[in-house]
């Protein structure tokens, strides 16, 4: 591709509302542009990226056994009814009506329409194992789009659905997924973890989400120093051995403690550390339940944890209203003792004794407080957020880290959730009627892409790894009005062309300056710089756009060279 016929439109300024590196390079470098608020075109030079991501993924899930489909973005309601979701799935499901006042949908995610097509095509137990994916625009009416494809309303991913006689077919299926994902992100030269993630309170089903390490991520995961464990931390489980509830030895004791409000500040008060109190938190369930949840003062509570500990969608803090009608005391002040409704404790708490709470009344505490004889606990269980520094529940001597990611992909084990919503079953080997057993793996392309260059970038711009860039070899004539610099730019060229590679010739008539900065914004890997200089020695100049590393190469073996450095660096 020759650079005077292209568009790419590079920019000098970072846009205002670019917040992370991902999104003001793909900005800068001409990738993309923004047609309305998450959501964007792909510019030609950021479509070859994408391409790539996509072709990636199609081998390796080709190679692992599934089959490509697509399926329509518009799905009608019905489906979404029969599997229950329409009502459930909330406002990112953007819906519309055809002219015929018909309800539909635009697919975030395609279980119904996977589902349908299966039941009405597979009989037989000898059909399977089946897995079908796409690589298709998703549409997610997401309350805050940002960080560019990122986050998009509007984005590309890959969905996979697999479909098995039994638990041990579908667990063998996502293995198989899980071993495709591996492949998919190391081929993209992207440091990754697979990480235990939260189901859901899905009885049975597991997942793990796919997380490239980057600052900016909105993910926190933990992992262990010491083993493999790795999970996000709102799955991240704590396990206790061997708890021992130890003694009382302080008195119950009513304490006055005036305009304390925070754990900090009645810490402070009391002239104890924070962890030397309980928490009182009082919750609402999504069934409406009300419960109180004790923490010690130092932890944060874990709702998704909680959540699936009593099997309800959703715990939320319950609002002032009804913790005033609970506990008899505005929020900041709520304790165990007395209270009338269930209390559930963090597992942490019963190996605590003499500990405060709070006293149910405006500036009132209780210190001295003890389990069993102060007040019940109905059950204990670890409902705590992980921190650093929190034991592996793994392994028996490794410390959990945290750090920061980006979702890249997901792969989940579905189970008959939506088998026996939507009555897909099969004969098994017995003529016995069985409903499917499924998975579904996503891949957001445009969010890999932009971690890609979260990972890879400097201040002069992004340094995309070889697979994942627009192109592979960037020619750039320092003068092209010089005729043997012409002549040897437009040779290498073609001969570039003839052997394969992937070459963008940077044929402006521009000053060198303004080529090297736009060279080192798109951060095409393997830059050949033609200049008049080196071109009398018989020279041109190669420089490698990740390490910075420049070297000379005799022009008559420059177009082989970089070919074998492209292949090189594709197979690492
Ligand atoms: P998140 O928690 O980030 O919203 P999710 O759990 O909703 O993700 P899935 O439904 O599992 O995501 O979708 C599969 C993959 O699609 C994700 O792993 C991610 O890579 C991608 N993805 C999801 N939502 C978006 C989005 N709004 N923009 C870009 N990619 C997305
Ligand atoms: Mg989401």
């Amino acid at each position: 591709m020759r650079y005077t016929q292209y568009l790419l439109p590079t920019l000098k300024e970072t846009p205002a509302d670019a917040e992370v590196i991902s999104h003001q390079l793909m900005m800068r470098a001409g990738m993309i542009r923004k047609v309305a608020a998450g959501i964007y075109s792909y510019m030609p030079f950021g479509l070859r990226s994408i391409r790539k991501m996509e072709q990636i993924i199609r081998e390796e899930m080709n190679k692992a056994g599934a089959i490509e489909c697509l399926l329509p973005m518009a799905n009608p309601a019905e489906l979404w009814q029969e599997s229950g979701r329409w009502e459930k799935y909330g406002k990112e499901l953007l819906r519309f009506k055809d002219r015929k006042e018909t309800d539909f949908c635009v697919g975030p995610t395609h279980e119904e329409v996977i589902t349908d097509i299966v039941r009405n095509t597979v009989k037989s137990y000898k059909q399977l194992p089946l897995n079908l994916y796409q690589i298709q625009t998703k549409f997610r009416d997401e309350i805050r789009p940002r960080f560019g494809l990122m986050r998009g309303r509007e984005f590309i991913m890959k969905d996979a659905y697999s479909f098995d006689l039994d638990d041990e077919g579908a667990d063998s299926a996502y293995g198989k997924m899980y071993q495709a994902y591996r492949n998919i992100f190391q081929r993209c030269g992207l440091k990754f973890r697979a990480v235990e993630a939260d189901s859901g309170a899905i009885g049975g089903s597991f997942s793990h989400e796919f997380m490239v390490l980057a600052e900016s991520g909105e993910d926190a995961i933990v992992s262990c120093d010491a083993c493999e464990y790795a999970a996000n931390v709102e799955k991240a489980e704590l396990i206790y051995r061997d708890i021992e509830t130890p003694a009382a030895t302080a008195e119950l004791q009513k304490v006055d403690t005036p305009e304390q409000k925070t754990i900090e500040a009645v810490a402070t008060f009391l002239n104890v550390e924070p962890s030397r109190l309980v928490k009182t938190l009082i919750v609402q369930t999504s069934d409406d339940e009300v419960l109180a949840v004790l923490l010690r003062g130092d932890r944060e509570l874990n709702e998704i944890k909680l959540a699936n500990l009593l099997e309800v969608d959703r715990v939320l803090l319950a609002e002032d209203a009804v913790v005033r009608q609970t506990t008899g005391a505005p929020t900041g002040f709520a304790g165990p003792i007395g209270l009338k409704i269930q209390v559930i404790a963090d597992s942490e708490v019963q190996g605590m004794a003499d500990f405060a709470v709070g006293g149910n009344a405006v500036d009132v505490h209780y210190t001295g407080v003890n389990l069993a004889r102060d007040f019940t606990v109905s059950r204990f269980a670890d409902i705590r957020q992980a921190v650093p520094g929190d034991p592996c529940p793994r392994c028996t001597d490794g410390k959990l880290e945290s750090w920061r990611g980006i979702e890249v992909g997901h792969v989940f084990k579905l189970g008959t959730k939506y088998s026996e919503a939507m009555n897909a079953t099969v004969l098994d080997a017995q003529g016995k009627s069985r409903p499917l057993v499924m998975g579904c793996y996503g891949i957001g392309v445009g969010r890999t892409v932009a971690a890609a260059i979260e990972q890879n970038h400097d201040e002069h711009g992004m340094a995309l790894p070889m697979p994942l860039a627009p192109f592979q070899v960037l020619v750039s004539m320092v003068n092209p009005k010089d005729a043997a610099i012409r002549e040897a730019s437009e040779s290498i060229y073609q001969q570039l062309l003839d052997l394969g590679v992937e070459v963008l010739l940077d044929d402006r008539d521009e000053r060198p300056g303004i080529k090297f900065k736009d060279a080192d914004l798109i951060g095409i890997p393997l830059r050949l710089t033609v200049g008049a200089r080196n071109l009398k020695e018989g020279n041109v100049e190669l420089k490698v756009r990740a390490s910075g590393e420049q070297s000379l190469l005799p022009l008559a073996d420059a177009a082989r060279e970089l070919q074998r450095l492209v292949v090189a660096a594709l197979n690492r």
